[in-house]
């Protein structure tokens, strides 16, 4: 037992809990990384230690030494009463709504939101008989004009997906806290070493695990983190949902979790080098990263946050597909792909015009975020140059007469 997470909470540092939180040597004879616990069938002593039922450990899908090592150490990076491990973070998401809603309920989800939740609530809330009611990430107090007598979550993202709206989540508690509205945030861009949603007053914290806890592209994990009031219900929902993540990509998890702190802020720091760096680029419109001092939302982030990971976006000056092409086609570093969080970079055009339903989309030309992996910035900005470059060219050929341009 390392007893430091046990004895010095709040009195360590976030990159001195994230290497200890939750790790228990002792239980493993003094290695250092717990081993991985793979099971289903937990075996019993007796008939009386069967019907007691009260072992540490009773199946598979309940937990397992390798799962609570993860499990502690998220709850106390996130300040919250329990952490539930699921198999990916979209999982983590669908969770944290079933376990607030039943039918004939109305939910509140930022028109920022990450796609795929809004397909859950599209699709499979809605045929359960909830309702969503999309509203405009920046609305703050104002959301309390879309509640109802039947509205039991709003849903938040900060930043919001892709668009990197920044959400006023404090002002938002206000309304939801007073009326026991549940109070949802998907923290996965921040993790929990960047903000800590508990203490702004947030009720649940999902977290994408696959991102930057894993932080190696190699397993889908997630994690909904619950306060003592909403604790019970994520408990009870959990196990009758029978969510359960695999044991691989838990280690996984526990293996990333230990070196967040380094990774993030590297991330951190390279992400708003290239970011104020493409600001000042030919053929770069706009630039959505929260970090920058005069960007949409910045003042949010400098009140709340203790720093920025590498994921941001930046708007093209109008150009056509083909011009698109040629930028992401033939990077040298940036990768295209789903995902991110890894130590690699990535770029991804995007379009959030295709499914905004309460915010209109504005951009006047293409869109690509781009993740800043852990490479030489200076490698980095010269792949991104070059892209730009074969950007510009492409546009400055195709002639004014080829018809207006298409936004990816
Ligand atoms: C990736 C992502 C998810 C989903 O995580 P998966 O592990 O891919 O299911 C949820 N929310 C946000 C903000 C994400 O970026």
């Amino acid at each position: 037992m390392s007893g430091k997470s046990e004895d010095g909470k709040g009195v360590f540092a976030p990159q001195t809990r994230i290497v200890h939180a939750g790790r228990k040597p002792r239980l493993a004879h003094g290695f250092v990384n717990p081993p991985v616990y793979r099971g289903s069938t937990v075996l019993f002593e007796s008939l009386d230690a069967l019907i007691r039922n009260d072992q540490p450990y009773t199946y598979g899908r309940r937990g397992t030494p390798t799962t609570d090592c993860l499990s502690e150490a998220l709850c106390e990076l996130e300040g919250g009463a329990l952490t539930v491990l699921t198999s990916s973070g979209l999982e983590a998401v669908t969770l944290a709504i079933l376990s607030f809603v039943g039918a004939g309920a109305h939910i509140l989800v930022t028109d920022s939101v990450y796609q795929p939740t809004r397909r859950f609530c599209d699709t499979i809330l809605s045929r359960l008989g909830v309702t969503t009611t999309y509203y405009d990430p920046t609305i703050g107090t104002g959301i309390g004009d879309l509640m109802t007598d039947k509205t039991r979550i709003v849903f938040t993202e900060s930043p919001g997906s892709q668009t990197f709206e920044m959400q006023d989540i404090p002002a938002i508690a206000s309304v939801t806290r007073p009326r026991g509205v549940v109070l949802i945030t998907d923290n996965t861009w921040a993790s929990p070493l960047f903000y800590r949603p508990l203490d702004h007053g947030v009720d649940v914290s999902v977290q994408a695990a696959t991102k930057y806890i894993v932080g190696h592209a190699d397993a889908m994990l997630g994690a909904v983190t619950a306060n003592e009031r909403s604790a019970a219900a994520l408990r009870k929902t959990r196990d009758a949902l029978g969510v359960c993540p695999g044991s691989e990509e838990t280690y996984l998890g526990h293996r990333g979790l230990r070196t967040l702190a380094v990774r993030l802020h590297r991330h951190h720091q390279s992400g708003l080098e290239v970011a104020a760096w493409l600001q000042a680029q030919p053929g770069v419109a706009q630039v959505l990263h929260p970090g920058l001092p005069g960007a949409p939302g910045h003042d949010i982030w400098a009140r709340d946050f203790a720093g920025a990971s590498g994921l941001f976006s930046i708007v093209l000056e109008p150009g056509p597909r083909e011009a698109v092409a040629a930028f992401v086609d033939h990077m040298r570093l940036f990768a295209m792909g789903y995902s991110w969080g890894g130590y690699e970079s990535l770029i991804l055009p995007f379009d959030p015009g295709s499914y905004r339903t309460a915010t209109t989309w504005r951009a006047s030309g293409p869109a690509l975020r781009l993740h800043i992996g852990l490479e030489d910035v200076g490698d980095l900005q010269r792949d991104l140059a070059d892209g730009l470059a074969r950007y510009r060219d492409v546009c400055r050929a195709a002639s004014p007469g080829d018809g207006p341009s298409i936004e990816m």
